[in-house]
């Protein structure tokens, strides 16, 4: 994998309006600093304590989203740093970022993630829980929380009318919330397999990892 060619690659392609994640979860430093020598600035990781680490080693001036699974527990971690969390599913998750960027002095920008996929395996709450949540007075007392769009993740599958499907779907929520929350203006959604579809549908913001820093080990 030639690391910068790719980011290289993906600049030149991506129209204007839509931002480039890199997500370098399982990766070592020095691939993410390859992508920053060709630009990168912003990388997405999917547990708290590698980004941290990350965070830690590397240039101050990256933006670190992060785009898993959040739990509670461990928000404390990355308030003093994260610029964006993807995936957040609940008002309780809201309040405790909250409480945490209030203790770092600083505001956490968020998306609510939406479940647009058939797999149970999937996280993300629903169209109304979305509404409820963002018109609840709880959410309007929050002041060091803001939540500046929504993501979603498609159904793995080679079906390409059903992932086009669950993201015009995605596109429609958006689109109707925004018209009481003018507030939200991304919409993450879209990854290595699937992103063009997903820009031709409405993303303004893709997370591509394999397809920039080569498949991924578990081990
Ligand atoms: C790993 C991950 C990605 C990137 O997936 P690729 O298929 O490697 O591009 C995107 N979004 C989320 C939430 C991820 O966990």
């Amino acid at each position: 994998m030639d690391i910068s060619e790719n980011i290289k690659k993906y600049k030149d392609e991506l129209p204007e309006n839509v931002k480039l994640v890199a997500i370098s979860k399982t990766k070592p430093n020095e691939d993410i600093l390859e992508a920053y020598r060709a630009g990168q600035r912003i990388f997405g990781e999917n547990k708290i304590q590698e980004m941290t680490d990350k965070w830690e080693a590397l240039p101050q001036d990256i933006q670190w989203h992060m785009v898993g699974h959040v739990q509670r527990n461990k928000v404390k971690y990355m308030a003093p740093f994260v610029s964006l969390i993807h995936a957040v599913d609940s008002l309780k998750l809201l309040k405790e970022i909250n409480k945490r960027a209030k203790q770092n002095e600083r505001s956490i920008n968020c998306l609510l993630q939406v479940k647009i996929a058939e797999e149970d395996s999937k996280f993300g709450i629903s169209r109304e829980e979305v509404a409820e949540i963002l018109s609840s007075e709880a959410y309007a007392n929050m002041n060091n929380v803001k939540v500046i769009g929504l993501m979603g993740m498609a159904t793995f599958t080679d079906d390409e009318d059903q992932v086009k499907a669950e993201f015009n779907y995605l596109k429609s929520v958006f689109d109707e919330l925004r018209d009481q929350h003018p507030e939200l203006e991304e919409l993450s959604m879209g990854m290595s397999g699937d992103y063009q579809l997903a820009i031709e549908c409405g993303s303004t913001m893709v997370r591509i990892g394999s397809s920039i820093f080569g498949a991924r080990n578990y081990n």
